[in-house]
């Protein structure tokens, strides 16, 4: 059959106009449905609206492109002829629901309308073709509701207010002595239609549409409207979504999962979101429509017999009344059960990805809504990639470009210490994994207030809607007294790496309070509790955490990552301890040692600061003398840690006055201990004071104008490395000069270093091996590389600094104002969070070119905070660096992001000649 109009894709009855490559036209839901209907799966006939007409309505007011109300005419017959029933008929109506779907999902984020196409004379036809008035008239009032707020937006009237349908439904509760809404008959879900349409009448001034074409052309524009909403914009900005994409609409024949006991409608995934594991996992409800399931208002039961004998488990349900009370799919619809797993089977295997899928069971009949890729936890995604390779539906890079680097970091958040006590209150559904601790709170609004007083907290709610996006951002962990594993909170959380445990159903929460009660306590706005988003526990007050452990499926995972790659990975590490933390999460090295951190410990800023406020020379020894062994110490810890490996130690880079003390009362202290007048010790202080620290007397700066703080900084690298060697220990020390930006500066100092590694070699017969190099962080040590790089043994890109300077940008300041770049895109991102690509990587270009072209066998790194940042890794690799250095912590995110940059260089070289498979 010929295309009714360019931008409109039919699908279903076995044939399909679209296909799965082609979500940045259908979207994710528009582009699998068709793919579905071409398998010939079971999916319900409709078509979809391409992504260009949004763009198309938000350029032109509103406004439609040529032939477009023409075409989705004829594509209403289509389906009309598919099924044999007609739209605004009032023996077989034809209802729709109308779906966003933008190329990327953004779970809850826009708007959808189902029923539509009710009216008060098709509602009668409903009745004749279900065979059951009460189905028809809950059908129109679902209907009645949502086109109130979605499509004429009767929102609240005061933000806390409750929606005021379900207001309406509560008091005929209410009224009649009921709780729960099956118990509404036919009549009284009649007077509720009736009274929804007054409300509408009195808030918006008119009444919902009569004539169903009217209806459908409403909610298309309410549905691409909702593509700028608050929420969809938050969302967009968080995970870096373009507002250009748009969002496609999909108009589809609606079945009702809702029509009795022999109906149903649920959500699975091919593997466990959760932890990766094979088998199919998901939630139903019998006798429910869609909305019932995400909007976790019923707490759903479990797709797999196996399942649902461990949540019965979890939940302290004996075996015999799980099978009464909580029948799964398996059991309670078997034929249609066993049809379920064969196309999840066949989904995964042609998609070649764990799906998440949507269906609806009709009278007994299966229909599939939706399939996409579906989203997982860190460790889920691991898991499957690891064992998707395994089973050789994919390839081991396919399985490395799976990840998410950033994903990573869930992996490394902290467990509760088992040996802690803890005294648990409620118990929810483990929703999404990571142990935290922090304050309650009730809001979003709450959240982001106390997140910005730097206060942690863990946002409890009874249910959270996509409006909680930036209070589910900003909390710690976040609780909800109802939901599911696929509940809103459940998929957010997830998605954002937060732990999460959803679905506690004995909470009693009470926000106009400000409190909420579990297991015969009262826990109060402000009190503090622990969640463990692994076992679904709430705990009172803070109990310990412990760093995690790494599963079988990420050291496989990363194994094959570090195969992948051409960068090194190094850490930024200042302690023994640091160092040891580094090795288990796979560093090559230290790139950066900071030694003021060392200055700081609390045993030996007094002597640092004698040396600072010395008055000679010989007063400055003395007080160096003090600090020497101390500082050799570190790094005979260190150099122990990294045996055999490379560990770049930077040489003192603060100004001077970051060590003194700030008010009268330490100054008369200290003045007391080193023996000197509190006034001078102020003056010194303010003299020492800069208007522009950053750019003032630091780095390099101290050693031109103090050599004996780098000569004793560098006799104790020295002597440390040579009792390491001594001892049979491989210690391959870097000293590193920061802020250098002239080669005459650097061989001065240079020189100091190598006159000190003489002294301490005297008498030795081993000699010492080290190298000497230097921070690239200034502008001009770019442009100078050349002459640089004749003298130093390695360059190390201080990209905070480097940022700093090239922009004139301070680090310290300028994210109160970086922000209002972001939003207005002059920026495209913070650039000290992601390396700019163009400037600062312009001048990196230079200098490395440079550097290399006079010393071939110089080494070069960053040591910046870029170095953990996934799109700046890649950008290292793609300038050539030789390694990347960035916090313990982020090190398996620089790893994956290392060899996910090599791999997509070989795509790219291979290009035309020989493509990736997938299988
Ligand atoms: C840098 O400037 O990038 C750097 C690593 O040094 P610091 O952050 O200590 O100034
Ligand atoms: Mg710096």
């Amino acid at each position: 059959m010929a295309r009714v109009h360019p931008e409109i894709y039919f699908f279903g009855a076995g044939v399909a106009e679209g296909r799965s490559e082609m979500r940045n036209i259908l979207g994710g839901k528009g582009a699998n449905l068709a793919e579905m209907a071409t398998l010939k799966l079971p999916v319900p006939p409709g078509f979809t609206i391409s992504t260009a007409v949004c763009n198309y309505f938000y350029e032109n007011k509103g406004k439609y492109p040529k032939g477009l109300v023409e075409g989705v005419k004829k594509s209403i017959a289509r389906i009309e002829k598919a099924l044999g029933r007609k739209f605004g008929d009032d023996t077989n109506p034809l209802l729709v629901s109308v779906r966003s779907g933008a190329r990327v999902s953004m779970p809850g984020m826009m708007d959808t309308v189902l029923n539509l196409g009710l009216t008060d004379d098709t509602v009668r036809g409903l009745e004749t073709v279900s065979g059951s008035a009460r189905f028809a008239w809950d059908s129109y009032r679902r209907f009645c509701q949502m086109y109130g707020d979605v499509v004429l937006k009767l929102k609240p009237e005061n933000k806390n207010d409750r929606d005021p349908f379900e207001e309406l439904i509560e008091k005929k509760k209410e009224a009649l002595g009921v709780s729960e809404d099956v118990d509404l008959g036919v009549d009284d879900l009649r007077e509720l239609v009736s009274e929804f349409r007054e409300l509408i009448k009195r808030r918006v001034g008119r009444d919902i549409p009569q004539d169903p074409n009217e209806q459908l052309w409403e909610a298309i524009g309410a549905v691409f409207g909702s593509w700028n909403n608050d929420r969809a914009v938050t969302y967009r900005k968080i995970n870096n979504i373009p507002g250009d994409w748009g969002t496609a609409v999909t108009v589809q024949s609606m079945v009702f999962g809702n029509l009795g006991p022999d109906c149903a409608t649920g959500v699975a995934f091919t593997r466990n979101p959760s932890t990766g594991e094979r088998g199919i996992y998901g939630e139903f409800l019998p006798n429910a429509q869609g909305e019932d399931v995400v909007a976790g208002v019923r707490t759903p039961l479990q797709i797999s017999l196996a399942a649902g004998k461990e949540w019965a488990k979890r939940n302290g349900i004996n075996e015999k009344d799980r099978a009464a009370r909580y029948p799964t799919l398996e059991e309670s619809f078997a034929k249609v059960f066993k049809e379920l797993l064969q196309i999840a089977s066949r989904l995964e295997k042609h998609f070649h990805d764990m799906q998440d899928m949507e269906f609806t069971i009709e009278r007994e009949r299966l229909f599939m809504l939706q399939t996409r890729n579906g989203k997982r936890t860190a460790e889920a995604a691991i898991r499957a990639a690891v064992e998707m390779a395994d089973e050789k539906l994919i390839d081991r890079r396919t399985a490395l470009m799976r990840v998410e680097p950033v994903q990573l970091e869930q992996l490394v958040h902290p467990r509760l210490d088992p040996k802690s006590p803890k005294e648990v209150i409620a118990r929810g559904l483990p929703a999404s994994p990571g142990a935290v601790c922090g304050e309650v709170v009730f809001s979003a609004d709450e959240a982001v207030e106390a997140h910005s007083a730097t206060r942690p907290v863990i946002l409890v709610r009874i249910e959270t809607s996509p409006e909680d996006i930036h209070g589910m951002q900003v909390a710690e962990g976040i609780l909800t007294a109802r939901g599911g594993m696929t509940s809103h909170a459940a998929v957010v959380a997830r998605g954002m790496g937060k732990c999460c445990v959803a679905g506690c159903g004995s909470l009693e929460i009470d926000y106009e309070q400000g409190l909420f009660k579990a297991g015969g306590h009262i826990v109060k706005r402000g009190d503090s509790i622990t969640l463990d988003g692994s076992s679904g526990e709430v705990i009172l007050g803070r109990v310990p955490t412990v760093e995690p452990e790494m599963s079988d499926h990420f050291r496989k995972f990363m194994k094959w990552a570090d195969q992948e790659r051409r960068l090194g990975v190094r850490a930024n590490a200042d302690t023994p301890g640091d160092a040891h933390v580094a090795i288990e999460f796979g560093a090559e090295g230290i790139g950066l040692c900071r030694t003021e951190h060392m200055f700081f410990a609390p045993e030996r800023i007094d002597a640092v600061r004698e040396m600072i406020l010395a008055e000679t020379p010989e007063q400055r020894a003395a007080a160096l003398a003090k600090i020497a062994p101390m500082q050799r110490g570190d790094f005979v810890g260190i150099l122990r840690e990294m045996a055999g490996k490379p560990v770049t130690i930077r040489l003192l880079d603060p100004p001077l006055h970051e060590f003194l003390p700030k008010d009268d009362d330490e100054i008369r202290k200290l003045a007391s201990i080193i023996g000197t007048d509190p006034d001078r010790l102020r003056h010194v202080r303010d003299s020492l004071e800069e208007f522009n620290p950053m750019l003032g007397h630091r780095g390099s700066r101290l050693g031109i104008s103090y050599p004996e703080i780098y000569k004793m900084q560098a006799r104790a690298i020295l002597e440390a490395a040579q009792e390491l060697r001594a001892e049979g220990v491989n210690a391959m020390p870097e000293i590193m000069l920061p802020l250098i930006g002239e080669r005459k500066e650097y061989e001065f100092l240079a020189n100091e270093i190598r006159e000190v590694a003489k002294a301490v070699n005297d008498g030795h017969r081993a000699r010492l091996r080290y190298h000497t190099g230097t921070m690239i962080e200034v502008p001009r040590a770019c442009i100078e590389a050349g002459e640089i790089a004749e003298v130093a043994d390695f360059f190390s890109f201080g990209t905070n600094d480097l940022t700093q300077m090239t922009y004139g940008l301070s680090r310290d300041d300028s994210s109160r104002f970086l922000d209002d770049y972001v939003k207005r895109g002059i920026y495209q991102k913070d650039p000290f969070q992601e390396l700019d690509p163009e400037g600062v990587g312009g001048l990196m270009k230079i200098a490395i070119e440079r550097g290399r072209k006079a010393n071939k066998n110089i080494s070069m790194g960053i040591c910046g905070e870029h170095g953990g940042d996934p799109a700046s890794v890649k950008l290292c690799h793609k300038l050539g660096l030789d390694y990347v250095s960035c916090s313990p912590f982020r090190l398996p995110i620089a790893r994956l992001a290392a060899a996910q940059a090599a791999i997509e260089d070989l795509k790219a070289k291979t290009k035309g000649k020989r493509e990736f498979k997938d299988v």
